[in-house]
């Protein structure tokens, strides 16, 4: 097939840490020129109605989906569900289970940073920014900023968010398995987001490709901002390897950031598409 519609499966709204509404991201991405998309928030589900109706209005094929955030060996990584039924009763269980974690988290991060001297009010902060949304780091960064404690998202994560500084708390996530078996048994594929942006080694994202394969997901980005094209190369020869399907997105959040746009990431020919599958399906 060369003629594949323009796609974009990985990108979030303002239901988690993107700053755009739902509709007004479907929006953007028609202008951009996408014909298939994908709402990919944070550990949430919330923005999809929405979206799709705006999608759909537009004319473009609209995929549910979530990035869940998983545990795998005690690290943190992220999985890109696509194409499930939301309707399935196990999703709001988990959801709720979800929002339930971050915000716990989250007043733990505020804990943290307030003993290192930042105001007691910040989980207050934190959360005007999320309003109900699910909250993260980014909400803090944003909360860092207003008080002027940092000049840039960038320093916010350096200094307090970011691995090992205070705010990195650890939360007991549920395990990639758990994560992987939502998506599938409400009817979805699982992709692996962004494998290189977790500082594993490529052993470590073989034996993390393994695990995920085995338990039911069905392949990885190879295409995403930042990737280098040596890296994507690499990512592209192991899919090859397993036989696994590949994906791309911009993983956009907002305007503000300059180096994401929607429905932009870097050229790339691979076999086994996952838009193959979900077009089929
Ligand atoms: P959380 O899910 O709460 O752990 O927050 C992770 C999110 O923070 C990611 O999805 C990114 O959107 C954002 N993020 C991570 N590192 C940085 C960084 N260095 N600068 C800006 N945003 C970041
Ligand atoms: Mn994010
Ligand atoms: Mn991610
Ligand atoms: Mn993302």
């Amino acid at each position: 097939m060369n003629t594949q519609p323009r796609f974009d499966l990985h990108m979030h709204s303002s239901v988690s840490d993107g700053t755009l509404a739902p509709a007004e991201l479907m929006q953007r991405a028609a202008d951009a020129g996408m014909e298939l998309v994908a709402l990919t928030d944070h550990d949430t589900i919330a923005g999809l109605s929405e979206a799709r109706a705006a999608a759909e209005s537009r004319g473009m094929r609209f995929i549910n989906g979530v990035e869940l955030t998983a545990d795998w060996r005690g690290r943190v990584v992220h999985l890109v569900g696509l194409n499930f039924d939301t309707s399935a009763a196990a999703f709001e269980t988990y959801m709720q289970n979800l929002m339930q974690l971050r915000d716990e988290r989250a007043r733990e991060i505020a804990r943290k940073l307030h003993k290192k001297g930042l105001p007691e009010n910040l989980y207050d902060l934190a959360r005007d920014h999320a309003g109900e949304s699910q909250i993260g780091r980014p909400h803090f960064a944003k909360a860092l900023l207003d008080l002027g404690k940092v000049s840039s998202m960038q320093e916010a994560f350096d200094r307090y968010l970011g691995q090992g500084t205070p705010g990195d708390v650890k939360a007991t996530w549920p395990s990639y398995t758990q994560a992987i078996d939502l998506v599938v048994s409400a009817g979805g594929v699982v992709i692996l987001a962004h494998p290189t942006k977790y500082n594993f080694t490529f052993t470590k994202i073989r034996e993390l490709m393994t695990d995920l394969l085995e338990a039911g997901a069905l392949g990885l980005e190879v295409s995403f901002p930042g990737v280098t094209p040596g890296h994507q190369h690499e990512l592209i020869k192991l899919a090859k390897q397993r036989e696994c399907y590949v994906s791309a997105g911009s993983d956009f959040h907002s305007p503000d950031q300059r180096w994401t746009s929607l429905g932009r990431y870097p050229e790339f020919t691979a076999e086994r598409l996952i838009i193959e599958r979900l077009c089929a399906a």
